[in-house]
């Protein structure tokens, strides 16, 4: 059978290959896991007691309208709860969003090599996704975005912050410019995925207007990425929107009610990330101890500078051979660094012990 014209221009390859396949194509059982900014940490143990304590109940669909986990972000972020919509995680928000505003052909803008699952919705649902890259220091350009937005009246400007792959933060004042800047056909996605890990006097005020989506998610700072749950924030005109055409029953059940009790663990969600501050730290002092140099990281993971392309790859696949699993940026400039995820003391040390190796048997790291 043909598919649509559409499908068929799609390439095959998806934007992430998991681990578990690297495991079945290298025969280990196990991996060294920092390539994904999964926590290392876990969820919270009392969204786990509530999950354990309701897996009876999964003959059960989970409530459609994902009500009482609403209703706590909705006390959370000081707004109705139908200006909150909740999917299965944030990437399960952007395929709303693409599929909501950007017509068959019609454009949307981002940044190059920044998160891949924007640029996948987009051409799956047949727009043409227009780019620019990274500054030179790794952080997205914002002048550039919206220069570009107003040239191809774009239809969704995609924004990552802070950023993934980078790690970068852009304060609220220069992201609320930015959003003023767009042209007023443009609707800014603003993925917050890291958001917890920043300060919340830094981020961008809580503003609920039709040309603005917020995405956020329990998969990174509350540990839940396997649960697949995550949520906007938006009006409830642009709610009501998504609404049509979402997959009612999308959302795990268990999702809902560990999501609802992670929300009501405050401790285990600022002992999250005074870890992960410190597993930054460390990587730094690592690259430090290496002779090369971090970019500064606001979110779970930090990019270690390689010195080039070819050398990262080389050093991803060397710390594959060795166990240890990681990835790295693909687009320039960010190419030449790895990306590692913060993880526990005993798997930092793993990575670090495996790329001390990897480096002595190839002592030509480059300095930037
Ligand atoms: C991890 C990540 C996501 C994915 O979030 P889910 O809620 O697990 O779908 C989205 N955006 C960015 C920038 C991420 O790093």
């Amino acid at each position: 059978m043909r598919a649509t014209r559409v499908i068929e221009a799609l390439p095959a390859n998806t934007p992430f290959v998991g681990p578990e396949r690297l495991m079945r194509e290298t025969g280990r059982s196990e991996l060294v896991r920092l390539g994904a900014n999964e926590s290392p940490f876990g969820p919270s143990p009392r969204a786990i007691a509530a999950m354990t304590s309701e897996l009876e109940r999964l003959a059960w669909y989970g409530d459609p309208d994902s009500y009482a986990l609403r209703e706590a972000l909705a006390a959370r972020h000081a707004c109705g709860v139908e200006q909150i919509l909740v999917a299965s995680g944030i990437d399960d928000v952007m395929g709303l969003c693409v599929r909501a505003f950007v017509e068959i052909g019609g454009i949307a803008v981002a940044t190059r090599g920044t998160y891949p699952t924007f640029a996948y919705h987009v051409a799956g649902y047949g727009g043409r996704l227009e780019t620019v890259p990274y500054t030179n220091e790794g952080a997205a350009d914002l002048e550039a975005l919206s220069a570009l937005a107003h040239r191809t009246r774009a239809s969704v400007v995609y924004l990552a912050n802070p950023d993934n792959p980078s790690g970068a933060f852009i304060d609220r004042d220069r992201i609320a410019a930015f959003y003023e800047s767009l042209p007023d056909e443009s609707l800014l996605l603003l993925d917050e995925a890291y958001a917890d890990f920043a300060d919340p006097g830094q981020l961008l005020e809580p503003r609920f207007e039709e040309r603005l989506v917020r995405a956020r998610t329990f998969s990174k700072a509350y540990g839940l990425a396997g649960a697949r749950i995550g949520y906007a924030l938006t009006t409830q005109h642009n709610a009501e929107l998504f609404e049509r055409v979402r997959l009612q029953y999308g959302v795990n059940r268990n999702a809902q009610i560990g999501a609802l009790a992670a929300l009501g663990d405050e401790d285990h969600l600022a002992w999250v990330i005074s870890e992960t501050a410190s597993a930054r730290a460390s990587y730094e002092a690592l690259a430090h101890e290496l002779g090369t140099a971090v970019l500064p990281s606001r979110t779970n993971f930090v990019c270690i500078d390689m010195g080039n392309a070819a050398q990262a790859t080389w050093v991803m696949n060397e710390l594959l051979e060795r166990g240890v699993w990681i990835r790295k940026p693909g687009a320039p400039p960010l190419d030449r660094y790895i990306r590692v995820s913060a993880g526990t003391a005993e798997m930092r040390e793993a990575f670090a012990a495996a790329l001390r190796d990897v480096l002595a048997t190839r002592r030509s790291v480059a300095t930037p």
